[in-house]
């Protein structure tokens, strides 16, 4: 999760793995992160076409789509 976004591991590059925003599919979304085998973020677009999933918090710390 990132930002209130999720992304699903799209395909390794040659220096690290593109995500794409998980919606790509159902909402026509052009989002992505590019991101390191060390962790920076070298590319990203975080202009999506739709709002951010809501979470809730459980009291046990894990996470619930809404
Ligand atoms: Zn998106």
């Amino acid at each position: 999760m990132f930002r209130d976004y999720t992304y699903c591991r799209h395909y390794a590059v040659r220096n690290g793995i593109r995500w794409k925003c998980s919606r790509q599919s159902s909402k026509n979304c052009s989002a992505f992160l590019l991101i390191s085998d060390n962790g920076d973020i070298l590319k990203k677009n975080e202009v999506h076409s739709h709002e951010p999933f809501q979470y809730y918090c459980n009291s046990d710390g894990s996470y619930m789509r809404i």
